[in-house]
């Protein structure tokens, strides 16, 4: 049986929704088939005022061993460090995530706030938000950089806007069943299993974007949405070709660009006017290119690739 403890910061619940909507495994079978016992949820839990107050003292002191702590959304400083925008059973809700961390076993961040900040965590950032072990690509964050659970991991993240439901309760498996030790982190402490290869890694368009075949209007069947819409499919780890959404499809296999949500970065260039969904070039070439792409390499391969392309590659090929 592992004690699972989930509680929210600066968060629009989004990470919650897509946990409740997981499916291999589900929330419930977390609880029926894998021993995780959800000691307290903002959607599930039962308790309230001061039954919910005793019971996170109690893992706190660990008169309740506390394996997992899941933290969705960013912790807030404001106003001048106190934390106090954001309060919770009576404090601050920081001074909880300090002292619930240091008493669990290991500490999962949901999401792209309680990772690195998210959109939060923007530009001027008013409230002050940081996540638990990053803000943006600066390691250190709330918990400070050298943080690490009782287990001697630092902070997992799963980070997403919001994380696919499967990569959470994956993980959440895996660790309450004693396998973390599989568990291998990138620089950003993300699952490798997860967040190594990128989103273009199963794209259904991958022969559009070899071929130089752009599309220029969201939901079209063909093409790729790099050259021309945005996509940063090619520089952005994550799954979401290869586990995909509703068990049915993806942004890019949809038509829409990925938007890089799983990078510490993101959102990219602060969603400023004219940067989202419009690939930004220089004298054509754009300014990001693929991960592990230089600039020449880039204009010849293109070059060649559009010269190459046969007829069929800028016809719908799709006729169901
Ligand atoms: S649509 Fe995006 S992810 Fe798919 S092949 Fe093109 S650039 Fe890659
Ligand atoms: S396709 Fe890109 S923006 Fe969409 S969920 Fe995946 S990583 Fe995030």
């Amino acid at each position: 049986m592992a004690n699972l403890l989930w509680l929210q910061g600066g968060a629009c619940s989004g990470n919650t929704m897509s946990f409740l909507n997981a499916e291999e495994p589900s929330a419930c079978d977390l609880v029926t088939d894998f021993g995780i016992n959800i000691l307290w949820h903002p959607s599930l839990g039962v308790e309230l005022g001061n039954n919910l107050q005793q019971l996170l003292k109690d893992c706190v002191s660990g008169k309740i061993k506390l394996d997992i702590f899941v933290f969705e959304g960013t912790v807030v400083n404001a106003p001048d460090g106190t934390g106090t925008w954001n309060r919770f059973a009576g404090r601050p809700m920081k001074e909880w995530v300090k002292e619930l961390s240091a008493a669990a076993d290991f500490v999962v961040a949901i999401g792209d706030c309680a990772t690195w900040g998210g959109i939060p965590a923007m530009a001027p950032n008013p409230s002050d938000s940081q996540g638990l072990q990053f803000l943006k690509k600066t390691k250190g964050g709330s918990l400070g950089k050298d943080f690490k659970g009782k287990s001697g991991l630092p902070v997992i993240n799963i980070p997403g806007c919001p994380a696919h439901p499967d990569w959470v309760t994956q993980i959440l498996v895996a660790v309450a069943t004693g396998r973390a030790g599989d568990l291998t982190l990138d620089e950003y402490q993300r699952p490798k299993t997860f967040f190594q290869s990128f989103t273009q890694t199963g794209c259904t368009r991958n022969m559009h974007f070899a071929y130089k075949v752009s599309m220029t209007q969201f939901g079209q069947r063909n093409g790729c949405l790099f050259y021309d819409l945005g996509c940063r499919g090619p520089m952005t780890h994550s799954p979401c070709n290869r586990i995909l959404w509703n068990r049915q499809s993806s942004k890019t296999r949809a038509g829409m660009p990925c938007m890089g949500c799983t990078e510490p970065e993101f959102p990219f260039h602060d969603l400023a006017p004219g940067t989202v969904f419009k690939t930004q070039t220089v004298m054509g070439v754009p300014k990001e290119l693929p991960t592990g792409v230089d600039k020449n390499s880039y204009i010849k391969y293109t070059g060649a690739a559009k010269a190459a392309a046969p007829k069929w590659a800028e016809e719908d090929m799709f006729v169901v």
